[in-house]
């Protein structure tokens, strides 16, 4: 990221801001491209979404420009006086400039019409305060009224007015703040994390939403630690992700571990970034050893334990999910990658053979990629020679995967019995027993005792079922249920 010498004048290249700034001067208003996209174009960045503001009612010109454009796609969100409208693929955001801030007990908007400096001093950061005219007589000129050129070439983050002032008005901005750290790996002004650690509390009053967008976008940054330990130095994290801020367990009594798992799992995350853009994978390489905090135990002779914090950390994560408002639709791929992570591990210690690697297949399935991009992340230690012993017991385990998925096409394989036929089979309604016989069938299948054939695999349900149904409906226990995994990496 370069960043030029200081300018009033930038090269806006866009025939579509310039025909916004045509609309503009025919209905003679002060237009003005600002925020991100200023930044962005100054910094050398990708440029993403472009925010207007013109000094008057953006609303009305918003409406304008949606005709000259021929446009019926524009949404207007009157409570927050502002409008999107959708061109050439770009997201256009039009907003009035505004004196007021919002009131805190309302939460509504000022409508008052402010001057541009008064728009621009409510906004979060000075690097995302600056404005660019696009009226045709002015078109290119820079106003930075809060030099935030100056904060970028110093790579960093300070709000326009009082930090307090700032967050009190928008407590998100706090969040935000680390967020850009993140993404721009900028610093944050001293001054601005002060105001960060002062008013943390207030990010409960913010929207889930909001929070977790930029929780998000801090996620999908080249290097996520960056943010969440300033999120957790300054007790943003304890806030927003407790459970992730207690791998840390500052609060608790002098323990070395604890903060070690905080730790640990930074570098986890940092790694997983290299190697994956994927947010889901990384939400879970953060979330892996979650679990760690509350399964630990002291066994005399061994030292710290955390025997089946991978299964006890799979069942928090639909808990947080839903508290978090994350799309459930991706709930079941983070817990089964961190139920698994410790797995291909496991398969080294019991010789790799091929039905448990035929049972890892199954159980990943098409995630099993994704699972060892995780498990190779997941290597911090130190010590040089285990390092390279677990990297190389990795590489052993993911080519007898290769192997054993060419030779029995594991991946995506259906065990050859379904419920209903199991139910008709053996006469049973629909109850956990199915279930049961169904997992005998697979496991049989997956051990390599029958072939993975229908007409061997009702043999054999017709061979055990009558056993099977007498004896206690004890369902299989996940092998992680066992509490027999521990990390040797960590
Ligand atoms: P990106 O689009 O990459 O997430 P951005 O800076 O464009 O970053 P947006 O959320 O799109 O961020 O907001 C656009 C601009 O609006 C920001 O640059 C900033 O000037 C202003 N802004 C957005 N949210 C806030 C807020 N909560 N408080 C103050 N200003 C804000
Ligand atoms: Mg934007």
């Amino acid at each position: 990221m370069e960043v030029k010498q200081h300018t009033d004048h930038i090269e806006l290249e866009e025939t579509l801001l310039k025909r916004i700034g045509q609309i503009a001067d025919r209905d003679a208003v002060r237009a003005f491209v600002v925020g991100g996209y200023v930044r962005d174009l100054l910094l050398g960045r990708h440029v993403t979404d472009i925010d207007i503001v013109v000094v008057g009612d953006g609303v009305a010109f918003a409406r304008k420009v949606a005709e000259v454009f021929g446009r019926a796609n524009l949404v207007v969100y009157e409570t927050f006086g502002t409008a999107m409208l959708t061109l050439n693929e770009a997201k256009v955001e039009f907003v009035g400039a505004r004196k007021e801030s919002y009131s805190k007990e309302s939460r509504k908007p000022a409508v008052a019409t402010g001057t541009l400096e008064d728009d621009l001093s409510r906004r979060d950061f000075t690097v995302n305060a600056i404005a660019a005219s696009l009226n045709a007589d002015t078109y290119g000129h820079v106003e930075d009224p809060f030099d935030g050129q100056g904060d970028m070439r110093k790579r960093m983050l300070r709000t326009p007015l009082e930090p307090t002032a700032t967050f009190d008005d928008d407590p998100l901005r706090i969040m935000r703040a680390m967020r850009f750290a993140a993404q721009l790996e900028f610093e944050v002004d001293p001054a601005v994390l002060g105001a960060a650690r002062e008013m943390a509390n207030r990010l409960s009053i913010v929207s889930q939403e909001r929070v977790s967008e930029e929780f998000l976008k801090t996620l999908k940054s080249r290097k996520p630690s960056i943010g969440l330990q300033l999120m957790f130095d300054t007790g943003v994290l304890r806030v927003v992700f407790p459970e992730v801020a207690q791998m840390a367990g500052v609060d608790q009594r002098k323990d070395h571990h604890h903060k070690d798992v905080f730790r640990h799992t930074l570098q986890v995350l940092d790694k997983v970034c290299q190697a994956t853009d994927n947010v889901w994978l990384r939400l879970a390489a953060l979330l892996h050893d979650v679990a760690k905090p509350r399964t630990k135990a002291f066994v005399e002779g061994t030292g710290w334990t955390f025997h089946g914090h991978e299964e006890v950390g799979a069942r928090m994560i639909k808990p947080m999910f839903k508290r978090m408002r994350l799309p459930m639709e991706h709930v079941n791929y983070v817990e089964k990658i961190v139920r698994l992570h410790l797995r291909p591990m496991a398969l080294v210690d019991e010789g790799v053979s091929d039905s448990a690697v035929r049972r890892l297949l199954y159980e990943a399935g098409e995630d099993i990629d994704d699972l060892m991009r995780l498990c190779r992340a997941d290597i911090t230690s130190k010590n040089v020679r285990l390092v390279e012993q677990v990297r190389k017991n990795y590489e052993y385990v993911a080519s007898r995967m290769e192997e054993i998925e060419k030779k029995d096409k594991i991946r995506n394989w259906q065990p050859p019995l379904r419920g209903e036929e199991i139910m008709e089979i053996c006469g049973l309604p629909q109850s956990p027993m199915v279930g049961i016989l169904k997992d005998k069938v697979t496991d049989a299948i997956l051990d390599g005792l029958i072939p993975n054939e229908h007409d061997a695999a009702k043999a054999f349900l017709l061979s055990i079922k009558d056993e099977v149904i007498k004896g206690p409906a004890i369902k299989r226990p996940r092998r992680s249920d066992l509490g027999v995994l521990d990390d040797p990496t960590s």
